[in-house]
């Protein structure tokens, strides 16, 4: 697969997904990349990543351990203090957009991985892997633009800043977006300095490995290590580490507070990406078409396994019924199938387990009084052995039920109708997340005032939901994180900034 055609596999399901294990075998070793090379864990464990298509192991990766853990945080410590802290922010830079430059030769290959490992249709796969490389880019780029700044004081002395890396960054990553996550956190933390030590989800370690493997002979040893395994083994050595002086994670709310309690004991500053459940409000005077577009994109792209999700319709009691109608039909004309195939636009679910919880959801919102107007398990044909779910539409929905209130983090939408500009911002915000919201409206001080009024980190208008770009900043309110990805000012999050005061003498010759 090249950066600009698919190479779509055929035969059966099982057929496809036999060749492109094959195909993604052939392409790297997949140890965990500790010192600038791939190894086995300390004690030789490993353990399998499935492809949630067919149910099947991929391959083994190594279960890491804190041992592991310790060798890739002393690796990073090494090349910080040696050639990769020596680095001027131009020799950085050179070297992330030397990196980029080989990942871009091989982003077919990173894609098909980022597919097989994660469930994603190609297609997706290969536009998600481009967008992913174009944050490191930005990274690579913005540095050389960084600067300190010079206080104002009495001309006997000089003030300024300095932007100084931690040292050791500790990273830890979810399995629903595994390239475009990290790269939000590699790229900000080597631009700054830092050298880093990643943790990606245990279900879909291979495409960090692989652009792991790929940066050797071009970022020193030890600047970037990744470490597999689960989060009690391997994500908590490392967000506990004396040795890691930050740490980033996203990932679930609940495992988030777990993070920042183990930062805390020693002071560790933590940037925490968690989850949502972001509201999309349709007011009456939208562009409905639009609008039903927008919404299906913003949930069902990637089986409703997205963070920013939106994952609440508020929609006008006016124009409630034809745009349910709309977001039906929409559901409906979307093909969950092979991902390795052209023309599937829905993929599986993850896992096993997140199969049973979105399917449990599903009959909560029943059982509460939802009535599921389209959707559902596919449990026939097939698919029947991946983790698939249809595209869900849950409609007669409360904001007080658990399906408006709960992160179901699957295909399913739920829709609520309001009378009222008042009732809808004060629904939006009924939630304990902050993360993004949409807002469909023909009229701009409606749009200005509703993205003002809702809390949420990022508010999309009219269209393009959900996509943070390079260089707009991405995060959440209330319990849906702290800090920003994705702009210049991540930079600010993996250094930190130092005061320097000179007195100055009167000059004598
Ligand atoms: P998760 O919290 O289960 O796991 C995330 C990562 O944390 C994994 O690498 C896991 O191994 C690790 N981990 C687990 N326990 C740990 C511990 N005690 N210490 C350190 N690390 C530990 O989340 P997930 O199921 O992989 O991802 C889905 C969640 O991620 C959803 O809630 C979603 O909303 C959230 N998410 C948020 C964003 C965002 O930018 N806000 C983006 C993507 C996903």
């Amino acid at each position: 697969m090249t950066s600009d055609s698919i190479d779509y596999y055929t035969g059966s399901i099982e057929e496809t997904h036999a060749a492109a294990r094959e195909d993604v075998l052939a392409l790297g070793e997949f140890g965990a990349w500790i010192g600038g090379e791939a190894r086995t864990a300390a004690d030789g464990e490993a353990f399998a990543t499935l492809d949630p298509v067919v149910g099947e192991e991929i391959c083994s990766v190594p279960r890491c351990t804190a041992a592991d853990v310790d060798a890739a945080v002393d690796a990073a410590r090494d090349a910080f203090d040696g050639e990769w802290g020596a680095y001027s922010p131009q020799e950085r830079s050179n070297a992330i957009l030397s990196w980029v430059d080989a990942l871009r030769e091989n982003v077919g290959d990173l894609a098909l991985i980022e597919s097989l490992d994660g469930g994603k249709p190609l297609n997706h796969a290969l536009v998600e892997t481009k967008y992913a490389l174009d944050f490191l880019e930005y990274y690579g780029k913005v540095i050389q633009a960084d600067e300190g700044i010079t206080v104002p004081t009495d001309d006997d002395m000089h003030v300024y800043t300095r932007h100084e890396p931690y040292g050791v960054v500790g990273l830890v990553t979810p399995w629903n977006f595994p390239l475009t996550i990290s790269f939000w956190k590699v790229g900000p933390a080597l631009a700054a300095g830092n050298a880093a030590v990643i943790k990606p989800a245990e279900q879909t370690p291979l495409s960090l490995l692989y652009a792991a493997e790929l940066s050797k002979g071009i970022l020193p040893d030890g600047a970037l290590n990744v470490v597999t395994g689960f989060g009690e083994e391997a994500g908590a050595p490392l967000t506990e580490h004396a040795g890691v002086g930050k740490v980033s994670f996203t990932g679930e709310d609940v495992t988030g507070k777990t993070v920042m309690k183990a930062a805390a004991e020693t002071v560790k500053p933590v940037t925490l990406e968690l989850g949502g459940k972001s509201p999309y409000v349709v007011f009456p005077d939208a562009d409905i078409e639009e609008a039903v577009r927008d919404v299906a994109h913003g949930i069902f792209y990637n089986a409703g396994q997205s963070c920013d999700a939106c994952s609440r319709v508020l929609v006008h009691e006016d124009v409630a019924e034809e745009f349910t109608e709309g977001l039906v039909a929409r559901a409906e004309g979307l093909t969950p199938g092979d991902t390795l195939k052209e023309g599937t636009t829905v993929g599986p679910l993850i896992s096993e387990d997140q199969f049973g919880k979105v399917t449990d959801y599903i009959g909560v919102g029943e059982g509460e009084g939802a009535t599921l107007a389209t959707g559902g398990a596919v449990d026939d044909g097939d698919l029947a052995e991946g983790w698939f779910v249809r595209p869900t539409v849950l409609t007669d929905v409360d904001n007080d039920m658990r399906v408006a209130q709960e992160e179901i983090f699957g295909p399913v939408e739920v829709v609520t109708t309001f009378e009222s500009y008042d009732e809808a911002i004060e629904l939006a915000n009924d939630v304990e997340f902050g993360l993004a919201a949409g807002v469909a409206t023909e009229n701009a001080t409606l749009a200005h005032r509703a993205a003002a009024d809702i809390d949420a980190g990022s508010v999309w208008v009219n269209g393009n939901y959900a996509t943070p770009i390079p260089g707009g900043p991405f995060g959440g309110y209330k319990q849906s994180g702290i800090g920003r990805e994705c702009s210049r000012d991540a930079l600010r999050h993996y250094s930190q900034e130092k005061a320097v005061h000179v007195a100055l003498d009167d000059p004598s010759l």
